[in-house]
């Protein structure tokens, strides 16, 4: 394995700034089968992406930047064009060693891939991962208007082939920056004329998913349910609400941000809401006596530690990758009997919400309703327990079954551009992007 992997992302660039690369590339070719890299001192990169069996999935490419000030490597991970651009949102996370880095987009746009073809979008999947520093004060609104509008320099660069949008660790003032400098992003602020915050509609698609995962355990509706909810931000607060709204008989909520607990206290008065404030490896409310578990946190929290805890019937939420380990953890949930939720269909509500946000605004519009509705063949609703039907008829795990519908979907050529993605990608490569300015 090159040793550069083993690499924290800031020794990394220490790395590439001795050898005088600020950009450069890793892209797949597939007539020859393998992963190009740009510098031929980065081709032990290279090799070891092509040799990972487990996140590698021939990705078209991926384009990388350091930027001037800062030191901060950037990053646009291109996993499949087919069905159009690229599209999905810029993570901005700490990385301890420049493989998380990697795995974490290559993961990340395939499963933007799958969440937009089983969406119906005419996107292709892609993620932006941005590694934070230890040494940059990355709070500061100052070093944010830098760090992304640089991105938004890089994406340009970029031709179109990634579309950014909003994700952990980014805001809307953060996209902001990012629109100063590119039109490939999503998420633009609402009174720029963008679609904002994709969260809150996120929570509806969650609710909707949990409705079918119900529905199909012949459990009835959601009135007199308990729910316990991991993580209360920006999905898992407007989700409380929705929940009660529907007449939730509890919920057990918890969070590792004591102020964000304190603040839903508060406006909850008069709410069966239980709410608790943990640390960051307490597993007590996989435990909880409930109906549904919703994460809404991080990735990887279902493993085999916390899957025997799980009480619930179905595993429901949006918190992305929920799998620590796609294959083992898939099946053991449903050995376990329990109705699992596959992330990428039940959070895809987010994208959904950006998908359209060039073509303007209507009300109460039908190609997003839709997605909401109970009857349209690829709602949330209709499409979660298609997967749950297919999964308790042949006995594979419910993941397993939305990837397979979702591969299938993603290989479809734009019914107008048709593989676009992969032939901007060509032209950077023939037009030496790295040393485009
Ligand atoms: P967020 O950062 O606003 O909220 C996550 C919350 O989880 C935070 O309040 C954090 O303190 C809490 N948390 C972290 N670790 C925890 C732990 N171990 N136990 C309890 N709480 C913990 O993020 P968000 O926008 O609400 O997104 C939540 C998840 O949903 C993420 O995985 C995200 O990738 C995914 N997602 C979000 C959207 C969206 O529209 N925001 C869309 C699709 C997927």
């Amino acid at each position: 394995m090159s040793h550069l992997v083993r690499l924290s992302p800031s020794d990394f660039v220490g790395f590439l700034r001795q050898e005088k690369i600020r950009r450069f590339y890793f892209v797949y070719d597939m007539m020859n089968k393998h992963v190009q890299s740009s510098h031929p001192q980065l081709q032990p990169l290279a090799e070891f992406i092509h040799g990972d069996r487990r996140d590698f999935a021939e990705h078209e490419g991926l384009f990388f930047q350091v930027t001037e000030k800062y030191d901060t490597l950037q990053g646009a991970f291109v996993h499949r064009t087919c069905r159009g651009q690229a599209a999905g949102g810029v993570r901005f996370w700490t990385y301890e060693a420049v493989e998380d880095y990697l795995r974490d987009g290559l993961r990340l746009s395939r499963g933007m891939t799958h969440k937009n073809a089983l969406a119906g979008l005419w996107w292709g999947g892609g993620k932006g991962v941005m590694a934070r520093r230890p040494d940059v004060d990355s709070e500061n609104p100052e070093v944010r208007r830098y760090l992304y509008s640089e991105y938004g320099r890089f994406i340009s660069s970029l031709r179109g082939c990634y579309v950014t949008a909003e994700d952990v660790g980014t805001t809307v003032a953060d996209i902001a920056a990012v629109f100063s400098r590119t039109r490939f992003t999503t998420c633009i602020p609402e009174d720029w004329g963008g679609s904002g915050n994709p969260s809150v509609p996120t929570a509806r698609g969650v609710v909707c998913a949990m409705e079918a995962a119900l529905e199909f355990l012949k459990m009835g509706g959601l009135r007199g349910k308990t729910i316990a909810i991991q993580g209360m931000g920006n999905v898992g607060g407007p989700l409380i609400r929705f929940l009660f709204e529907k007449g939730i008989r509890k919920i057990i909520a918890c969070d590792i941000n004591a102020r964000l607990s304190d603040s839903l206290r508060q406006t909850s008065i008069g709410l069966d809401l239980e709410i608790r404030t943990v640390s960051c490896g307490d597993d007590s409310i996989f435990g909880e006596e409930c109906d549904i578990f919703s994460p809404n946190a991080t990735g990887a929290i279902l493993n085999p530690r916390t899957i025997p805890l799980l009480k619930a019937k179905i595993v429901c939420g949006a918190a992305n990758n929920q799998l620590e380990d796609p294959n083992r953890d898939d099946s053991a949930l449903l050995d376990r009997g329990v109705a699992y939720v596959p992330d990428f269909l039940a959070n895809r509500m987010g994208i959904v919400n950006a998908a359209d946000e060039q073509y303007g605004y209507v009300s109460n519009d039908l190609l997003f309703e839709r997605h909401l509705s109970r009857d349209w063949e690829h709602s949330v609703f209709q499409t979660t327990l298609r997967v749950l039907r297919e999964s308790k008829e042949t006995g594979d795990p419910t993941g397993r079954i939305a990837v397979r519908q979702a591969e299938k979907l993603s290989l479809e050529s734009h019914p107008i551009f048709g593989h676009r993605g992969r032939l901007i990608i060509d032209s950077l490569v023939a037009d030496r992007w790295p040393e485009l300015t």
